[in-house]
């Protein structure tokens, strides 16, 4: 494949200030002067530097979102509403610049970023209805009610993979009900989060009140987990960082949301529309080259479709165009030359543990972009449930095909991980689908469809390994506050009892 990179000179500078993060409203350095260059994955040039902050930029953050908290917190609500908007509209008249940056940070071939934009307004006019409750007294002369309080200074460590997206799905919340937040991007990707935040600010959100450290996990990510400063934290990423940030929240009695990894099966009854079936689960397959925490990365097919299905897979897989983002490819690269590894070192232990590849299974070179990291789409079949890739998040395009008899054993396969994320299934019999839907340990079914997209404040979250808390709907709000009952003795002294 060959590509033209004349179209790969958007500027990112024009954007950010090269080498800051931003701490109380102000653009600034790492304490110690430090950088991290930040790399398009499918050239493999330095597209910008961002702070390598520490434990002290960290503290600096926490302290600014501490004293911007005190105003914030008690503020009106419907004014809070209206920074957000503001923020939305910005989103919303920013998102080819948006797009853009992460296309440039991430690799996606084709992502939009107008979902911004509604998710920061979904939230924002929940802003001013958080509502506590009346509570029910034993005397007529006792009063008593909730309400519902920010937690204070919520953290925030986002992943890689999605930056913008995961980034709001905390702080929009966090944000509408009152809280200040410190936000530690992936040290791979954090420039549009770091855009968001400038948007936040030119839409007048007060100094302090959101501010993105950047900085490596170890260093930036792991000051910021083990804070007795902060109230709440939210992470996104892997199943083995999260379980390290939540022994160091622990250990605080800090409470933490955990949004972790994915191995979601698709299950594919006999009867099928196969001409929806497949088309869905090789695009949704190849949608940032399969890094993305719900990527649909295992198919149970009924025996008696099994090779029909791997036919059309590998025809599906056959047409998929692979090239940098500019190049308006289907698949983009992954992340880095460490991850195209990894995931080619799980096709080499799929074959290695008896399985075959049916399609792709190698590196690919795009003329004109060779320093990319491009990886084939792959399919490999012969997989059992013993397997590490049916097993292991792989994070990249490979999809392993395991069969099954009857819906009992198909449900037992799909439920054979550790992780518990989502699951498809694609039927023409509602009723199995909903007998399948029950069984399913994990946070989201679909049927006949892939993903959340066309619902509006669908709760977005796991089971087992795929973490807790749930992102993105109505009760989100309620996650980022703490009840406080009041109850009031009327008698003027004589007591209710
Ligand atoms: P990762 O766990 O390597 O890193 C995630 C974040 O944690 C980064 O910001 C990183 O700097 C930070 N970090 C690393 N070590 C740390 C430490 N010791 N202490 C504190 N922070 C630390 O994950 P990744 O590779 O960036 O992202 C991919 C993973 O994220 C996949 O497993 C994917 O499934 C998961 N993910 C989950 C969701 C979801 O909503 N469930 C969404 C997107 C991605």
């Amino acid at each position: 494949m060959t590509a033209d990179t004349s179209a790969a000179l958007f500027d990112v500078g024009a954007y950010l200030p090269d080498g800051k993060h931003l701490i109380g409203g102000e653009w600034r350095s790492a304490r110690d002067g430090a950088v991290i260059d930040v790399h398009d994955p499918s050239l493999g040039t330095r597209l910008a530097s961002v702070p390598a902050g520490r434990a002290g930029d960290v503290a600096d953050a926490i302290g600014s979102a501490a004293h911007a908290m005190a105003s914030w917190g008690e503020a009106d609500p419907a004014w809070r509403a209206g920074i957000l908007r503001r923020w939305a509209t910005l989103l919303a008249d920013h998102a080819d610049e948006i797009a853009t940056i992460e296309a440039r940070e991430v690799g996606y071939a084709v992502f939009g970023s107008r979902h911004l934009a509604e998710a920061v307004e979904f939230m924002a006019g929940l802003s001013d209805k958080i509502y506590g409750r009346t509570l029910p007294a034993r005397s007529p002369e006792t009063f008593s009610f909730t309400q519902l309080e920010p937690l204070g200074v919520c953290a925030s460590i986002v992943p890689w993979n999605a930056p913008t997206a995961l980034m709001l799905t905390s702080v929009a919340p966090a944000l509408a009900a009152g809280n200040a937040m410190v936000v530690k991007p992936s040290e791979e990707a954090p420039l549009g989060c770091l855009y968001l935040a400038a948007l936040a600010l030119e839409a007048g959100l007060p100094p302090g009140v959101l501010n993105v450290v950047t900085g490596y996990g170890p260093d930036a990510g792991q000051a910021l987990s083990a804070s007795p400063d902060i109230k709440h934290m939210t992470f996104t990423g892997s199943a083995a960082t999260g379980a390290q940030v939540a022994r160091a929240c622990g250990a605080n009695i800090v409470s933490v949301h955990l949004e972790l990894g994915g191995k979601t099966p698709h299950i594919v009854l006999p009867g099928a529309d196969l001409d929806v079936a497949v088309p869905s689960i090789v695009g949704n397959l190849i949608r940032n080259a399969g890094q993305i925490c719900y990527a649909g990365t295992r198919v149970v097919v009924h025996e008696s479709i099994a090779s029909v299905i791997q036919d059309r897979l590998i025809a599906a897989m056959g047409e998929v165009t692979i090239g940098p983002w500019f190049s308006q490819p289907d698949m983009g690269p992954l992340i880095s030359g460490r991850r195209k590894q990894e995931v080619l070192d799980y096709v080499a232990a799929g074959r290695a543990e008896g399985g075959e590849v049916a399609y792709g299974g190698g590196p690919v070179e795009v003329k004109g972009a060779e320093a990319g990291h491009f990886v084939a789409p792959t399919l490999l079949t012969g997989v059992t449930t013993s397997m590490t890739v049916a097993r292991e998040e792989i994070f990249g395009p490979v999809l392993s095909l395991l069969t099954f008899r009857d819906e009992r054993q198909a449900v037992d396969i799909a439920n054979d991980s550790p992780y518990g994320l989502a699951a498809s299934i694609w039927t023409a019999d509602v009723n199995a689908a909903l007998r399948m839907s029950r069984r399913l340990q994990c946070g989201q079914v679909w049927v006949n469809t892939f993903g959340t997209r066309g619902v509006l404040g669908a709760p977005f979250g796991g089971f087992k390994h795929s973490g807790f808390g749930r992102i993105g709907s109505i009760d989100t709000v309620y996650a980022y506050t703490q009840a406080k009952t009041v109850i009031i003795d009327a008698t003027g002294g004589r007591g209710s009892g």
